[in-house]
This record gives C-alpha cells, structure tokens and sequence, in this order.
C-alpha cells in the first residue's frame, strides 16, 4: 500500500480502500500471485486465465447527452445509454470498491504530447494493472509529479450489473461517458477491454482535431519511409507490422496529424497461437520473457508455455512493452506514411494476395472493413463467415463511419501515398479446400510494394473487384499472384467470386447514401465472366 495514494480516489467517493500506485513488474507479479489470478510460467511471463476470453462489444454503451447526441453514429456499436443507468452503475461500483485493494496505474494514451490524454486506470486485478503499464505509454518520473488524469477508466470485474434493475444487457459492461471523462467496466476479466475503451475515446476526440484516428499498426523503413497496417482481428497487423528489417512503432492504434503519425500505445498486444518460432522470432520471445503477461495460455506440468493449445481459447495473447522488440521507432512517432496497406483475411479465398487500390477503391474498401472468418465449431456450418466492420474497426468508432473516410481520403491524398489491399487469408480454393497464405509470401509482397519493386512492373485488372494485381513480384510464384489462376477449379472460383461481390453489394446499401457516387462506383460486379 502506498500512503502517497490517501486521496488519490477521493473524487470518486472512495475514500477507504487500500490503493497500490503505479507498482512496478515484480510487485505486481506478487500481488497477482497472490490473489490467484495467475501464476509466472516458467519462461518469465504472468500467466493468466480469464472468465470472458475476448471483448463483449454488445455490452458497450455510449452516454447519450448533449456532447453525442448528434456526434455519435448511434448504429452498429455504438449502443446508447442514459445518464442515469451510469450513474446508478458508478454509485454501486464505488460502494463495492470501499474498503477493497485496488491498483492505480496513471498512464498516457498517445505518444505525442501534443494529443496525447492522461488517463488514470483503477483496476481490482493487479494483472490488469501490468497489462495497463505495459501496453500504455508510462509518463517519466517528471510527467507523474503533476500528473493531472483527464480519463478514469474504473474495472471491477467481480462487480457483476444486474440486467433486470441496473439497465444494461447481461452483468457484463463497458459504459463510456464522454462529458465525465470516465469508462466503467464489470463483470468481465478480459484485459483488452481496459486498452479499446480508451481506443473509442480517441477515435471520438481527435477527428474534431482533424486527426485520423486508426485501427492499425505501423512501421517505418531504413529510409525513413512509413507504412500504416489496417485489418480487423486476426488479418496480421501485429504479425506484419514486426518485421526485423523495419522499426516497429506500434501494432494496434494510431493518429494522423499534419506531421505524420503517433502511436497511441506503448506496447503490443499479440496473438499467440500456433505461434511459430521461424516465421515470427520477435513475437515468440516475448512469452519468454519476464514482465510480459501471458492471457488464456496454457502452461505444461514443466510451466512452460504449450502456444499450440487453445483449449482454453483459440484467442491467447502476449501484452508486452513495445521495448522488447529490437527494432523499435523511438519516441513511436514517424512522418507521413508513404505507403498505406489495408489487410484482410479472406477465407473464401477470392480476393488477390495483393492489389492497388484507386483513391475511389481506397474510400469503398475502407468503409466495407472486409474481411471473413473462418468456419466456427457450430454444427452444419462449414462456410467461412463474412465480417464487413466499417474503418477497419467498427465497434471502436463512434462516430459516422463517412467522417474517419472523409479524413482518411483527404490525409492519403495530400501525402501521396500508396494505398494497396492484401489477402492474408486463404489461396487456391476456400477455407477447407484451399490453405492460408504463407507469411513469407505475404512479407515478400508487401516488401516489393514497400520497396517500390512494383512502380515500373506490368499490372491486369481482376474482374470482379475490378482490382489491379501486379502480374510479376519478386521473390513470389506468379501462379501465386491471380487468385483465380491459383483455383484449381475455375469456374468454383468465379461462383465464389460471385456470391462475395453480392455479400459486399449487400453490406455497402446502408453506406450509399453517405458517399460520393464515384464510391459507390467501386462496387463489385457479380455479373461479371471471369
Ligand atoms: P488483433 O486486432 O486482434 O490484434 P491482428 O491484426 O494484430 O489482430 P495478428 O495478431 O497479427 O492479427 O494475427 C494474425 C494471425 O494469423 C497470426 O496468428 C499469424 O501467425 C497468422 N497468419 C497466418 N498466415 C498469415 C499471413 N500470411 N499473414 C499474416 N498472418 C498470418
Ligand atoms: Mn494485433
């Protein structure tokens, strides 16, 4: 307990409970351990199991008040709520934190000073309160002397809402109150809710700045050139954007502004399943590393960690400092990004590895945010599930999706970068019959666009997303570059070709209205001959 804390939670009406500010790794392991929420694996990391293993986006409400009302896109995610449920909900979690022990951690989200907010995270779990200072960007002993939290984010995962009185969904809940300043979370043991509740904060804040705020990772190359990573979860990201010959500055979230971009985090937060050790070394050394926490991974009886069992989730996940990767930007801000690439895993297995995007294309592809999942374990289904989540990000948005396009457009133009579409999913036939893309492959393509290998090569135009994939690409099998010369059966392709130009015709009716007609344009044709 840190007698320097007295007071610290006193705004908040909690006056009586033991509060640990800013603890450091060892402590925190301690205090984790000793609370039963995880043990240290005997390659260094925190390791952790957690009741929900990944977010619960239905249970996030946004306060609607005179600052949303007309600012939020109320649609989609961003589900609205009263001040009222919000404040009988802080009342009864501050009544269940007296007398409690929490930890405090006061932490920066955004590396640049200049946009950045302070934010104070009051967590029961001490392993939230590790996930909190590794993955946000920590102030420097000057920084804490007066820091002054603009954000409290309070997370008490024992408190449980009572749906019938407390007016949310289920007992679990993430309430965002813009004119407060402040994110309430219970009922769930799920880190990440602590790093995306403050992820939709800046997305709401900074387009009023004329920041771009964005659902992707970044790296910058010898020269100094950088390249941005959209995708929605599990399209490759972090995976991509860790590439030992770029410096990495940052692998989830990051802001646009007139001199370049920032990240918004001061660590990562990386899939680790199945991880093999040759095609990602910097990633893998982060579960053997001491300080990193370890989610939902199951440890052998030698408490080594086994990253090929999901049997507790196929979601498990490494939070660690962006520090224990070799080659890092420092200070994680870099200039305008040269080249722009949006990732999707396409599971039917019908978009090109790699294509170039038109500025109309760019706007289409973006506010569709494709990308498709692969058969789940529910019986009968054994087609790959389509997920088009506006900006790449949807349930992180809150406001109109046309508003993050509109400045997305205006940013790529006036930088003049590249913007090109990559298929990290499924090549020469569907999930089931054809595989996944190799990572080599997808590093090598998006290196020779990086590289600027693809300037001077020939290109054709695929017919149905009428995108244009280069016909040559170093390091790569040219069957490998046309999707539909990859099939073995052509004409499948064109039939799955088909019945996905229809699903992204289908989702972009709700969009039409809100886009210029030369957007619209950029819609699949399904009537097209392959
Ligand atoms: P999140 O938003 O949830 O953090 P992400 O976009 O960062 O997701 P990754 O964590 O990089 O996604 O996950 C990509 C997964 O896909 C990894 O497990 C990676 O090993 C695997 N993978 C397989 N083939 C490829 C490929 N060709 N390119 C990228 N990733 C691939
Ligand atoms: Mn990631």
């Amino acid at each position: 307990m840190s007698l320097t804390a007295n007071g610290l939670l006193a705004d908040l009406g909690i006056t009586d409970a033991r509060i640990h500010l800013n603890p450091g790794v060892d402590e925190l392991y301690r205090h984790a351990i000793r609370l039963g929420e995880g043990v240290q694996a005997a390659t260094g990391p925190l390791t952790v199991r957690t009741d929900k293993t990944g977010r619960s986006p239905k249970d996030r409400f946004i306060v609607e008040d005179d600052l949303t009302r007309d600012t939020v896109w109320w649609e989609g995610f961003n589900h609205p709520t009263t001040p009222a449920v919000f404040d009988g909900l802080r009342e009864k979690m501050i009544r269940h934190a007296q007398h409690s022990e929490l930890f405090v951690q006061q932490v920066f989200a955004g590396t640049d000073p200049e946009q950045r907010i302070a934010v104070r995270m009051v967590t029961e779990m001490a392993y939230h309160s590790l996930f909190v200072r590794n993955m946000f960007v920590r102030p420097t002993p000057e920084e804490l002397q007066d820091f002054q939290a603009g954000w409290t984010v309070l997370n008490l995962p024992s408190f449980k809402a009572d749906p019938a009185v407390d007016g949310v969904r289920s007992e679990t809940f993430i309430l965002v109150n813009f004119t407060e300043k402040m994110i309430l979370v219970g009922g769930t043991q799920y880190a990440g809710e602590n790093k995306k509740g403050i992820f939709g904060v800046l997305n709401f804040l900074l387009p009023g700045r004329g920041v771009m705020p964005m659902h992707c990772s970044a790296n910058v190359g010898e020269g100094g050139d950088v390249a941005l990573f959209f995708g929605l979860s599990g399209t490759g990201k972090t995976t991509l954007s860790a590439d030992p010959s770029r410096k990495l500055i940052g692998d989830d979230e990051h802001g646009w502004t007139d001199t370049g971009i920032f990240n918004f985090e001061g660590g990562c937060y990386a899939k680790v399943i199945n991880l093999n050790p040759e095609a990602e070394p910097a990633i893998y050394r982060t579960t053997r590393t001491y300080g990193t926490v370890l989610e939902n991974v199951v440890l052998g009886e030698d408490g080594t960690p086994d990253l090929n069992d999901g049997s507790l989730t196929e979601n498990t996940r490494s939070a660690y400092p962006i520090t224990q990767i070799d080659n890092i930007q420092p200070g994680s801000v870099a200039g305008h990004p040269k080249n722009v690439v949006f990732l999707t895993a396409d599971a039917f297995g019908v978009l090109p590895p790699l294509s170039r995007l038109t500025p109309e294309q760019t706007m289409y592809q973006f506010i569709s945010g494709f990308t498709a999942k692969i058969p789940g374990t529910e019986q009968g289904v054994t087609e790959p599930s389509p997920t088009f989540s506006a900006c790449f990000g949807a349930p992180f948005m809150p406001r109109h999706p046309g508003e993050y396009a509109r400045l997305l457009a205006q940013k790529v133009q006036d930088s003049g970068a590249a913007v090109w579409l990559v298929n990290t999913g499924w090549t020469g036939g569907m999930y089931g019959q054809g595989k996944r893309m190799s990572i080599a492959h997808t590093r090598a393509l998006i290196n020779a666009a990086l590289n600027g290998a693809l300037d001077d090569v020939p290109f054709e135009r695929e017919p149905f997303f009428n995108l244009e994939i280069p016909t040559t690409v170093p390091g790569v099998p040219d069957e490998v570059l046309n999707p539909r010369a990859a099939w073995a059966d052509q004409q499948a392709y064109d039939e799955t070709a088909r019945k996905l130009a229809r699903m992204f015709r289908d989702n972009f009716r709700r969009f039409e209205a809100g886009v210029d007609p030369a957007v619209t344009a950029c819609m699949p044709d399904p009537d097209q001959q392959g």
